[in-house]
C-alpha cells in the first residue's frame, strides 16, 4: 500500500518536501499531492534573493544555529542533519544547478535565478508528485486519515504536510493559514509579527528621514523600549521617505515588541560606529582647533554623508556655525544627534512587506527530531508556518531544507 502523502502549500517548504520525499522513497513508497492556492507554485521563492535565489549559508551547524534567534537550539538537530553542504549537494547533484559563495557564506545559483530554481524544482518533482494549483484548503479534518476540504472537493491522505507559510508577503499567498488550520488541531500559535522588514518612523522623524531618502550609510542601529536598549545590530542601512531600511534595521525588526500602544518606542542611530563618543569627541575638537575657518557642516561631511551632516546640523541647532565660534555646549549637541539619533517608532512594521514571519506555531507542539506534530500523529508543520525566523543571508531557505529532510525521513520510516 502507498502511503498518501498531502502537502499544503507549493512554496519553498512544500516544494522541498516533495523533492526530498522523491529523491529518498522508493517509487512506489509513497503517493505525493501538493495542493497550491496560486495558479503556479513557488511564488515567494521565485523572488527571494532579488530574484538570484540565496539558497542557504555555508557555516557549520553549530554555527549557522546562531541565525535563528530563540528557536536555534530546536533547529540544531535539523541543521546537523541535512545543513549547507547536503542542500547545495541536492541542488547541483540533483536539480543540476551549478552553486556560487559570495560575501557572508551566502550560496546562490551561478546562474542568478530564482525562477530557474523554481522551474527546476517542479520539473524534478513532475514525475512523482501531482501538482494541483488555483485549489484553496478551506479546511482539515482527522478522523481515520485526513480529510482535506478545498475549493476543488474532498481529498484523503494518511499524512498531512502543512507547508502554507506565516503571514508576511501575504501577496505570495501566505495570508495566514496555516495558523488557522493548526490552531484547528489544537495547536498554540505565537502572535505573527514582522521580521526582516523596513521600519516606518513618526510623522516628526520620516520628516528627517524623509529629506536624507536614498543616503545609505554604515551605523549601529538600536532598539529602545521605553528607555531600554533591547537590541543592537551594525551594518548598512538606508533613509526613506516613511522611515529606515537596509539590511541592519532589517535584522532588527523583529525586535520592536507586537504591541507598543502606550511605549516609547524608538530606533537609535549611531551614525560614526567605529568611534565611541569620547573618541568621536576628541577627534572632532581636533578638527575645530585646526580648522577655525571651515563651517562645522563641512567638518562633519568628513564623518559622515553632507546632507546627512546637515539635517544632523539643523536638529543640534548649529547649522551655519563656523569652527572658530564654536562652543563646548555646540559640540556636544552634535555630538549627541550623530551619535544617538533617534528615530520614533509609532507604529508596528508591516507584514506586507516583511520577508519573513516572526511567531507561528509553538515549537513546543512539535518534536525537533521530525517536525512532526506532538498533538496530532501523522501531522507535520513546516516553513515559515512555525514559529522559527533566520536572519538574512539563506537562513529561511536552509530552515525549510531542513525540515523537510526530517518529515521525509520520518515519513519513510528511514533511520
Ligand atoms: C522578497 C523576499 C525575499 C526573500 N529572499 C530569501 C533568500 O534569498 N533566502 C532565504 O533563505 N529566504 C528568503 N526569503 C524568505 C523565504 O522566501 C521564506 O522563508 C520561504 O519562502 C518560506 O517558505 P514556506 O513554504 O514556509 O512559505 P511560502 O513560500 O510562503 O509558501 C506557502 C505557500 O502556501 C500556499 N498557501 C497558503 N494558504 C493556502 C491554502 N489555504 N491552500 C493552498 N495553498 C495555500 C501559498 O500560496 C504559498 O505558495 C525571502 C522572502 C521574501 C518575501
Amino acid at each position: 500500500m502507498k502511503k498518501k502523502v498531502g502537502i499544503i502549500g507549493g512554496g519553498a517548504s512544500g516544494l522541498f518536501t516533495a523533492c526530498l520525499l522523491k529523491n529518498l522513497a522508493s517509487r512506489n513508497d509513497v503517493e505525493v499531492t501538493i495542493l497550491e492556492k496560486n495558479p503556479v507554485p513557488g511564488k515567494k521563492l521565485t523572488l527571494t534573493g532579488h530574484g538570484r535565489c540565496n539558497i542557504t549559508n555555508r557555516k557549520p551547524a553549530s554555527e549557522l544555529k546562531n541565525g535563528y534567534h530563540e528557536a536555534g537550539n530546536f533547529l540544531y538537530p535539523a541543521l546537523k542533519e541535512f545543513g549547507p553542504d547536503d542542500t547545495i549537494a541536492f541542488f547541483e547533484n540533483e536539480l543540476g544547478f551549478k552553486t556560487k559563495e559570495e560575501d557572508n557564506n551566502r550560496i546562490f545559483p551561478v546562474c542568478d535565478s530564482a525562477v530557474k530554481v523554481r522551474d527546476a524544482i517542479v520539473s524534478y518533482i513532475s514525475d512523482s508528485t501531482d501538482i494541483i494549483c488555483g485549489i484553496n484548503v478551506l479546511g482539515i479534518k482527522k478522523e481515520n486519515d485526513f480529510e482535506v476540504s478545498t475549493s476543488k472537493g474532498k481529498y484523503n491522505f494518511d499524512y498531512l504536510v502543512l507547508a502554507c507559510g506565516g503571514s508576511s508577503f501575504p501577496q505570495t499567498g501566505s495570508a495566514g493559514d496555516s495558523y488557522k488550520f493548526a490552531k484547528g488541531f489544537g495547536h498554540t500559535v505565537i502572535q505573527a509579527q514582522a521580521a526582516l522588514a523596513s521600519v516606518n518612523a513618526d510623522e516628526r522623524s520620516a520628516k528627517l528621514t524623509g529629506n536624507l531618502s536614498g543616503v545609505s550609510l554604515t551605523a549601529n542601529v538600536s532598539v529602545y523600549c521605553n528607555d531600554r536598549k533591547t537590541a543592537s545590530f551594525c551594518g548598512e542601512m538606508m533613509f526613506t521617505d516613511f522611515g529606515l531600511t537596509g539590511p541592519a534595521v532589517m535584522e532588527l525588526s523583529r525586535e520592536i515588541p507586537g504591541d507598543i500602544s502606550g511605549m516609547s518606542v524608538w530606533i537609535e542611530l549611531d551614525l560614526i560606529p567605529s568611534l565611541s563618543d569620547e573618541e568621536f569627541d576628541l577627534a572632532f575638537q581636533d578638527l575645530i582647533r585646526d580648522h577655525p575657518d571651515s563651517k562645522i557642516t563641512t567638518l562633519l561631511s568628513g564623518y559622515i554623508p553632507a546632507s546627512v551632516a546637515l539635517e544632523v546640523a539643523s536638529l543640534a541647532g548649529i547649522s551655519g556655525l563656523y569652527a572658530q565660534s564654536f562652543t563646548r555646549e555646540n559640540r556636544k549637541k552634535a555630538v549627541r544627534e550623530i551619535k544617538h539619533l533617534k528615530i520614533g517608532i509609532d507604529q508596528l512594521p508591516s507584514l506586507e512587506k516583511a520577508y519573513v514571519t516572526r511567531g507561528g506555531v509553538s515549537l513546543k507542539e512539535i518534536d525537533r527530531k521530525t517536525f512532526g506534530s506532538k498533538l496530532i500523529s501523522g501531522l507535520y508543520i513546516t516553513g515559515e508556518a512555525v514559529d522559527i525566523d533566520g536572519v538574512s543571508g539563506g537562513y529561511n531557505l536552509q530552515a525549510c531544507m531542513s525540515e523537510a529532510y526530517l518529515v521525509t525521513k520520518d515519513i519513510l520510516g528511514l533511520k
